[in-house]
């Protein structure tokens, strides 16, 4: 529950941004380039379109979210740096390239750690 309602990185929101951009410029070409090009105003022709970009930006940000790097305490973690538990806003450790990560102060061996980006 908590993971679900985490802040998203803000190298997700940019990537997901540019997917909505060329995504949702596809989208509007295939359903709504006829009427656009008419000259066809109206707010619902401005919904349609605002509804069409956030469809692939919504997707985007929560599929990014899902495959991001997630390591279980004893594994070696690649890069190094800091580490936050899914479960538990706050817990964090720093790890060397190489070095096991350990179990999570408060959810123990069933952590989940992220990597944290600036
Ligand atoms: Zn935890």
């Amino acid at each position: 529950m908590t993971a679900a309602l985490a802040p998203f990185e803000r190298h997700m929101v940019v990537r997901a941004i540019k997917v909505a951009l060329v995504v949702g410029t596809a989208l509007t070409i295939v359903n709504l380039g006829r009427e656009l090009a008419s000259g066809a105003t109206s707010l619902d022709l401005a919904l349609r379109v605002a509804f069409t970009y956030s469809v692939p930006f919504i997707v985007s940000l929560y599929s990014m979210r899902g495959t991001a790097e997630e390591l279980r305490p004893g594994a070696r973690s690649r890069r190094g740096g800091t580490y936050v538990c899914r479960g538990c806003p706050g817990a964090a450790v720093s790890v060397a390239p190489g070095e096991r990560l350990p179990p999570c102060p408060q959810c123990g061996p069933n952590a989940r750690w992220v990597p944290r980006h600036a």
